[in-house]
């Protein structure tokens, strides 16, 4: 599973593989739990990269 968090901080998204609870966000450096309903899962990465692409599009 893959998992696209949404950072609070910067509001940057980015694909984790779901095997931690936490994780740093690439942009800012904030450290991000994840917690239901602050993530979306995926069952692959092309799954979670084209919902990526479509968030950053709005
Ligand atoms: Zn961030």
């Amino acid at each position: 599973m893959y998992v696209v968090v949404d950072c609070p901080r910067c509001r940057g998204l980015f694909i984790k593989k779901l095997e931690w609870r936490s994780g740093t966000c690439p942009y800012c450096g904030c450290r991000v739990r994840l917690r239901p309903g602050a993530y979306r899962a995926f069952k692959s990465l092309g799954e979670a990269r084209a919902f990526m692409v479509r968030m950053r599009g709005r």
